[in-house]
């Protein structure tokens, strides 16, 4: 499966090749192949103006007289990017209506892709003896016999002996050092698919049998994954994995960010008998370069990463799993707007791949192309082994005794108590960081907001400071109004993940608490550490926002209370219904993963909220007919398509003059049927000093909205530092 690198070049030197460029130019640039030829699919330097930049040879020249072209500059040693990718890039392209060169960006994001060829020097002791001893010198000799014979780059070799380069570099001339070449990036170890899998249930085999039988065809297919929290998805998915590693073609495991843990790792080595390859935001520079390299050779058998992993070169890509595949975090909202659980899709297809979307809460999208069988669906709906489903219950706020400042209703702290008191753990759950979401003075209603966005600053008590969740500002927090300069009226209103912490301190005084929650990760490390120790029963009583949604096994965990389960029933989100009851249910899932049963308590003041019967019923197909029956009323997605238009200026005249042109404007829109919403003020309307101003645009399913797009904003002129991006299938509007 090794790329073949004896074969004869695409273009001999002096031939015209279109490159497409990182730059943000908007064609592609003709360039004459240089000395020894060039391949398609080569990364290469070019010169633009007087600069040289990164790109890709796409073909042959546009046509461009061959006289005026300038030559490839460097072509890298790294290999080339298959025909699949470049066209992949392509679609990502058209179907997010980005430019070409910004998915490029996305596609190498590795550093050192044009350095020199990746050799690095070692040295290691040669056996002769220096001509004349001393202390330093003896000190590197000792280092180097300790460590067995194993080679160290000198500079490391310097550190770790504890003395100056100088030193080394001398023993090096001498020839008490060898010096030799060796490969910069280290391979990764080979997989074993069949070191050790887990005996399945009936069940599990038997979506296991179906999953490795459709990665045998070889062929492009999706599969929809839905079995309940702890049902064993992910046993069975890694049969697949097993299959494709068996086939010899490369696999990729797509997580949300922040269920990238060390656990999963393990359990993957524990799998195969060696760790993947990883791909993720904390990744270092040299392992991303490895994880780059590695992939497009065809060495990295599998690769675990987050949602920008599926922009890794493959070069013989056979199966992508999308884990939690409704979880927001897979799309992307900057730069190029896209949704990786689409664009895998869209992907496998490419390459003759599958797909598996594991899930307990589907997205409405997935459910209805199963529904419409587009996709086949596989469902596990027992728990593994002993385990039980939570038992759910609705506790109804408004019968409950409350006392002003109190979120934990009397119902379900006798809950906590009792758990509590058989060393069980309980989780409270509610989506909101930090103390309070609102400081207001009582004096004159002031709110304090953020100055650079158009935001309130929420209060975290940690920190002792008021904090902006869209860019990270932070200001003490004011004992005197800023506007009405009366003192000591400013007032907290509404809880937070910490103000709840206070209050579990003062009815539990005696109970360990955890946080968890995305701002009080001082580093990742700290966050797995906290995970862990929870996992171990380190803690009694657990606070936490969404992020204790994701795939983390506690399994002393008995009870989980929904502090306010009415939350995410508000707004003019089209999926607010659909995320609240995913959200709810994935949390109540934490519960009872073990042998101890577990209880998942909701406090609501609409208990009878359609929301709330089907989440307590846990009738789930109930909920996905009903939300779809409303959407293809409305002719929303996925039985329409929409469209955001985001246009952010410094200057917000700017920003509406644009969107006003372009809602006036609307002929290549309303050609295919569709229609134009706003002119409005995005729903955080200034971010980071830029307006924001958007339109929404609602199309028939089958209309070629893309194309209409393109022809509609591109001819447009816009003032310099005015920048429109479109969102394809938008998550967060109005
Ligand atoms: P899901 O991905 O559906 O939440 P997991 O695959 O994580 O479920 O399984 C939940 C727990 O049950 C894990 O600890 C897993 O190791 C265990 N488990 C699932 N299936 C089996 C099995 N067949 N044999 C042993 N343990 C299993
Ligand atoms: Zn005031
Ligand atoms: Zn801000």
């Amino acid at each position: 499966m090794e790329a073949n690198m004896t074969q004869p070049e695409d273009f001999n030197e002096g031939e015209a090749v279109a490159v497409l460029t990182t730059e943000p130019v908007e064609r592609l640039l003709d360039y004459l192949a240089p000395t020894g030829g060039v391949s398609i699919g080569r990364l290469v330097k070019v010169p633009l103006g007087p600069r040289q930049v990164i790109g890709v040879v796409w073909g042959k020249g546009t046509g461009f007289a061959p006289e005026k072209l300038r030559k490839i500059s460097t072509v890298s040693d790294a290999p080339a990017i298959t025909g699949e990718m470049l066209d992949f890039i392509k679609r990502v392209a058209d179907y997010n209506v980005a430019p070409l060169s910004a998915v490029l960006r996305l596609a190498t994001r590795a550093p050192g892709l044009l350095d020199p060829p990746a050799k690095r020097k070692l040295v290691s002791l040669s056996g002769l003896i220096p001509a004349k001893q001393t202390a330093a010198r003896k000190k590197v000799i000792a280092f180097l016999q300790a460590g067995g014979g194993r080679p160290f780059a000198p500079v490391e070799l310097a550190q770790f002996a504890g003395v100056s380069q100088g030193v080394v570099t001398g023993l090096i001339k001498q020839g008490v050092l060898l010096v030799e070449d060796a490969p910069r990036d280290l391979p990764y170890p080979r997989l074993d698919p069949a070191h050790k899998g887990k005996a399945l249930s009936a069940l599990q085999s038997k979506a296991a049998k179906a999953l490795r039988k459709s990665v045998q065809s070889r062929t492009y297919h999706t599969t929809l994954l839905k079995g309940v929290t702890g049902s064993g998805k992910t046993e069975v998915y890694l049969e697949a994995v097993a299959e494709v590693l068996t086939q010899g073609r490369q696999g990729l495991v797509l997580l949300p960010e922040i269920a990238l843990t060390v656990d999963f790792i393990a359990r993957l080595e524990a799998r195969f008998g060696a760790r993947p390859a990883e791909w993720h935001s904390g990744a270092t520079m040299s392992e991303r370069r490895r994880c780059w390299r590695a992939v497009a050779m065809g060495e990295a058998q599998l690769v675990v990463g987050a949602r920008s992993a599926l922009f890794l070169p493959f070069f013989d890509l056979g199966l992508i799993v999308v884990d939690e595949e409704h979880d927001g975090s897979y799309k992307q909202e900057e730069g190029v707007y896209y949704h990786a659980r689409d664009m895998a899709v869209l992907r496998a297809s490419i390459s003759g791949a599958g797909v598996i979307l594991a899930t307990a809460t589907p997205s409405l999208e997935t459910w209805a192309n199963a529904e419409a069988g587009k996709y086949i669906r596989l469902d596990l709906p027992e728990r593994f082994g002993t385990a039980k489903l939570p038992e759910m219950a609705a506790i109804d706020m408004r019968s409950e005794k409350m006392q002003p400042n109190q979120w934990i209703s009397p119902t379900l702290r006798e809950e906590m108590r009792k758990v509590y008191g058989e060393g069980s753990q309980s989780l409270l759950f509610l989506n909101r960081r930090g103390y309070a979401p609102l400081t207001l003075c009582r004096a004159c209603g002031e709110q304090v907001g953020c100055e650079s966005c158009d935001a309130r600053m929420v209060e975290h008590k940690f920190q002792n400071r008021l904090v902006c969740h869209q860019c990270g500002a932070t200001k003490p927090i004011p004992d005197t109004c800023p506007s009405c300069e009366v003192s000591g009226k400013m007032t907290a209103l509404g809880p937070g993940v910490e103000r709840i912490a206070e209050e579990v301190a003062e009815v539990f005084p005696d109970a360990r608490v955890e946080i968890l929650s995305s701002d009080l990760s001082d580093s990742a490390r700290g966050l797995k550490e906290r995970i862990e120790a929870i996992a171990a029963g380190k803690a009694d009583i657990i606070i936490g926002t969404q992020m204790v949604a994701k795939g983390h096994n506690f399994p002393h965990l008995t009870l989980v209370g929904v502090i306010d389960a009415d939350l995410g029933l508000q707004g003019g989100d089209l999926r607010a219904a659909e995320k609240s009851f995913q959200l709810i249910r994935q949390v109540a899932g934490r519960a009872g993963r073990a042998e101890k049963p577990g209880r998942a308590l909701l406090q609501s003041f609409q208990p009878g909220h359609p929301v709330i019967e089907a989440i307590l019923s846990g009738d789930e197909e109930a909920f996905w007919q009903t939300e779809a029956k409303a959407r293809l009323e409305a002719g929303m997605p996925p039985y329409g398509r929409l469209a955001g238009v985001i246009i952010s200026s410094p200057k917000q005249a700017d920003a509406f003059d644009i969107a006003n042109r372009l809602a006036r404007n609307a002929r290549p829109l309303l050609n295919i049927g569709a229609r134009v919403f706003g002119p409005a003020a995005a729903p955080i309307a200034k971010v980071r000093d830029h307006y924001r101003v958007r339109l929404l645009v609602k199309a028939a399913k089958g209309a070629p909205l893309q194309r209409a797009l393109r022809l509609w904003v591109r001819p447009l002129k816009r003032p310099p530092n005015l920048r429109i991006r479109l969102d394809i299938d938008p998550q967060t509007f109005f």
